[in-house]
């Protein structure tokens, strides 16, 4: 087998049997597409966080039967439903036991096992849809091969593990039969089930890829693509066919909801091709991220992240300026406070954080906040939106033109940050003014 492709699935694609079918088709017209990655179908994640958050069993419940009820549909539409029907009765009974059984609140570690079930549920479903096509096709459990860390709701891959893992019990299955795996779940190396974050699938094909030395890692969602900016702020938005990986980085740590932010480092490491596309369109082509782009313009596109915190972290004048950032670093890295920007002035440091549920803002404890007061007077402000510029040479002043400036006329901008990178230019502006602006800024960098 000279070459692999990974495929994953998000939950939109994998939302219904309808849905999964079109999926089905994309992985059986490709030879090459040896592993298949998916995601819970979609909502059942979202029950699952309910689940776990509730503390009255009737909530829970409630949020029980519609998982049953996306899956049963599902099980129902299957040509030979009974060739999956026990494999899928078992795991809603341990669902139901794990919910009974909880106390009133669950454990860190008990919510990932809870949260696992979406992938567990829609891999057994979707390998027999593949089944019945046909397929020599197998579930392969991921939690055997893919090595996480403890920390468990946003667990740290270990990649060395994960390629040991995946050359030992996957690469040798290949050959015969494809694979569906779940995206999303690890294991710690004790075995317990770990979580890689919201949206986490897609990092866990780009992980897959990397330990198996696949080619290309398909992201197959329900947007035909990476777009110039969110298609919801601006009909102008167009589909980007070609984006290299330091560019699409910055995008997805800057708001395109597209790609998980970590998708790209695998891919990044063993220079492997992500493709994005729509399941619902596979024929409208999408966007190829790669190391080699045959163009590199100066504008790639905006992104737009909402809810964004600022904090001011001001110390007074007699505190040494040396060893000043590091304090503030350092009481960051211990709440694992993920920053995104950063200003400096002689007495003061800036930051922001994403308030995203399940992003940095929910390590912003007060314990955090008092940690820092520690360092200098701290201000929290809120309802601030970040906007990115995408492209390429933006350090340079040849770069940021007279262009972009121009068509930032007018804009109240509260942050800007320039220069460390080449291929953003971020801003901060209120949350009213973010559409606004980004259609301003569109307009006049793409449409010209
Ligand atoms: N099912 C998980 C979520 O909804 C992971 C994913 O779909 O990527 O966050
Ligand atoms: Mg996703």
């Amino acid at each position: 087998m000279s070459e692999l492709i990974v495929a994953k699935f998000g939950g939109t694609s994998v939302a219904d049997f309808q849905a999964m079918s079109r999926c089905a088709d994309i992985v059986l017209a490709d030879n090459r597409i040896r592993v298949v990655v998916v995601s819970a179908s979609a909502g059942v994640t979202n029950q699952l966080v309910a689940i776990s958050q509730h503390t009255e069993l009737t909530e829970r419940f409630s949020a029980y039967t519609e998982i049953e009820r996306i899956t049963m549909a599902v099980l129902q539409a299957l040509s030979h439903p009974e060739a999956v029907a026990a494999h899928v009765e078992v795991l809603l009974s341990e669902l139901r036991q794990l919910i009974e059984q909880a106390g009133t609140v669950f454990s860190v570690q008990q919510k990932d096992e809870i949260l696992s079930f979406g992938e567990r549920l829609s891999s057994v479903l979707f390998t027999q849809v593949l089944a019945e096509r046909d397929a020599a096709v197998a579930c392969f459990d991921s939690r055997l091969v893919l090595r996480t860390d403890s920390h468990f709701g946003k667990a740290e891959p270990q990649v060395d593990a994960i390629r040991a893992l995946c050359q030992q019990q996957i690469k040798p299955l290949l050959g015969s039969e494809r694979l569906v795996m779940q995206g999303f779940i690890g294991a710690d190396a004790q075995g317990q089930t770990t979580t890689l974050g919201r949206g986490g699938s897609d990092y866990s094909a780009a992980l897959l890829g990397e330990a198996l030395d696949a080619s290309v890692v398909q992201i197959w969602t329900d947007v035909v693509g990476i777009f110039t900016t969110d298609p919801r702020l601006t009909e102008q938005a167009r589909c980007i066919r070609e984006i290299s990986f330091d560019e699409a980085a910055e995008m997805a740590t800057f708001g395109a909801k597209v790609l998980h932010p970590a998708t790209l480092l695998p891919a990044v490491r063993q220079n492997i091709r992500v493709f994005v596309g729509s399941s619902r369109e596979p024929e409208a082509g999408g966007t190829w991220i790669a190391r080699e782009v045959t163009e590199r313009p100066a504008y790639r596109a905006i992104a737009l992240r909402k809810s964004q915190t600022l904090i001011t972290v001001k110390s007074p004048a007699m505190l040494h300026a040396a060893g000043f950032l590091t304090r503030v670093f350092d009481v960051l890295s211990r709440h694992h406070i993920s920053v995104d920007l950063v200003t400096t002035s002689e007495i003061s440091v800036a930051l922001t954080l994403d308030e995203a549920p399940g992003s940095a803002f929910d390590s912003l404890t007060e314990t955090a906040i008092e940690e820092l007061r520690l360092l200098g007077e701290v201000k929290v402000e809120h309802g601030l939106s970040l906007v990115a510029v995408i492209g390429n040479h933006l350090h340079s002043s040849r770069g940021i033109t007279g262009e972009l400036f121009q068509a930032l006329e007018g804009v109240n901008m509260r942050m800007i940050c320039h220069g460390a990178s080449k291929h953003n230019l971020c801003f901060l502006v209120q949350d009213a003014d973010a559409t606004p602006v980004v259609k301003q800024l569109h307009q006049s960098l793409f449409t010209a």
